[in-house]
């Protein structure tokens, strides 16, 4: 089928849910992706549950049971979506557009089914490439799936932007736009460094670290989806119409100054477990962490040393979600038990701080002053972790805010760009 519709290029468009929080948002946002149609545009939008509505239905939950099902959670979390998808629907019909909202059982978003945080393994997306043909703007509810069983899924904390990016590749859209509460990605989060700068351009992998590491601004699973299949996403406010960040695959030749450390950030979700006095041989490790593994319980860090109790005994410390911690601890148990001996303690009181950039591939020394400044900080590092472009510090959670803003001015992020002698 030729002719001009199929021409228009195909946006989508993501929420987040402060952008929507409230009806005036709402309406807001509605006259901002029928601007978009108005363009000459074909629409597909995903939009997140309302303000806190995720939250405050998953405090809902424990009041009626201390430790709910998360095949329950999955269908409670995604009523959220359910009821922003159809408000905003409506909200664009108000003001004279066609538009139809959809839920996960219509959009053919196939995933696996652990619950909480299912994987999207394929999504059929015949029924929204109909919609958009016969001009609608196809309103999505981001963060759910359904699983091989028909059972409603969510995609983890975040998983609008994983939505949103998977259809964007699924329809093969010419531009990914993710529209939230800030002018798009910072050195840090603004909300806690307030010299914190706007990036124009940031790489896909410095963006995979920068979110799994902590800045909630992009869920990770998105950005791995971004990154596989190339689609560059424009973080945005949907409050204004600046300019936002673009993340894109690295450029050979840089057009930009590539500075050494890109941004900071922090997880304050994290807790630590140190199972300790284990015995010292083979296959320990193995049974703690394949025990954890099938429980789907991501490990991050892990540092193991010998015991300061006994000889030939080893600790083995490492950090897992908070989120997980309960489970975590649970799931050990019977492992110790097997392995007839060692102990467990935990604490969440720990955080995780950051430093992240393509360019410390080349320098030395970056680490070290990282250390250096919390040092100076009187931050006590904990554990420690690297990779080619990033350096990441175990610490007291209580110190994390503070750890950000001194490491933010140590690597002079909020500095301004240098300005040519003369000008
Ligand atoms: P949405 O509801 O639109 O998905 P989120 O609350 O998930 O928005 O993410 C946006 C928030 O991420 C911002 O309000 C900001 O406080 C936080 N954030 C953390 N790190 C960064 C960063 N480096 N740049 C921008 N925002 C960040
Ligand atoms: N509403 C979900 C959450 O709060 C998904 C999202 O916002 O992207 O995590
Ligand atoms: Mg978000």
């Amino acid at each position: 089928v030729s002719g001009d519709r199929e021409h228009r290029p195909l946006v989508v468009m993501k929420f987040g849910g402060s952008s929507v929080a409230n009806p005036d948002r709402m309406k807001n946002v509605a006259r901002r992706i029928i601007d978009k149609k108005r363009e000459g545009n074909r629409c597909v939008v995903v939009v997140s549950a309302m303000g806190d509505t995720t939250d405050d239905l998953i405090d809902l939950s424990k009041k009626i049971n201390a430790d709910p099902p998360d095949r329950e959670m999955d269908l409670l979390m995604s009523a959220g979506e359910q009821i922003s998808s159809a408000l905003l629907a409506m909200a664009i019909q108000a003001e004279g557009e066609k538009a139809a909202a959809f839920f996960a059982p219509q959009l053919g978003i196939r995933t696996d089914s652990v619950h909480t945080k299912a994987r999207i393994v394929e999504i059929d997306g015949t029924r929204l490439q109909k919609e958009i043909t016969n001009g609608n703007i196809a309103v999505c509810a981001g963060f759910q799936g359904l699983d091989a069983s028909n059972d409603i899924t969510t995609l983890g904390r975040g998983g609008s932007d994983t939505t949103a990016v998977a259809l964007a590749v699924a329809l093969k859209a010419d531009v990914c736009e993710v529209y939230t509460d800030v002018d798009g990605i910072y050195t840090a989060d603004p909300r806690v460094v307030p010299e914190a700068r706007k990036i124009e351009r940031i790489y896909f992998d410095e963006m995979l670290e920068l979110a799994s590491l902590g800045a909630k601004v992009m869920m990770n699973r998105s950005i791995e989806f971004a990154k596989k299949y190339n689609i560059p996403l424009h973080v945005r406010s949907s409050l204004n119409g600046n300019a936002g960040s673009w993340i894109i695959e690295e450029e050979e030749t840089p057009m930009m100054e590539r500075p050494i450390v890109r941004a900071v950030a922090a997880d304050k979700d994290q807790a630590r477990i140190t199972a300790i006095d284990l015995p010292d041989v083979p296959g320990v490790a193995a049974k703690l962490f394949g025990g954890l593994a099938e429980s789907n319980i991501n490990v991050d860090m892990i540092v193991q040393s010998s015991s300061e109790h006994e000889i030939g005994k080893n600790d083995i410390a490492f950090t897992v979600a908070s989120t997980d911690l309960k489970r975590a601890v649970e799931r050990l148990k019977p492992v110790l038990k097997d392995l007839s001996g060692g102990s467990i303690v935990f604490s969440d009181d720990v955080a995780k701080v950051s430093i992240v950039g393509v360019g410390m591939r080349s320098h030395a020394g970056v680490a070290a002053k990282m250390f250096k400044s919390l040092a100076a900080a009187g931050v006590n590092i904990e554990m420690i972790s690297t990779s080619e472009i990033k350096v990441s510090c175990i610490i007291s959670r209580s110190k994390a805010d503070e750890a950000v803003r001194r490491l933010h001015a140590a690597f002079e992020l909020g500095r301004q760009a240098p300005v040519a002698a003369g000008a």
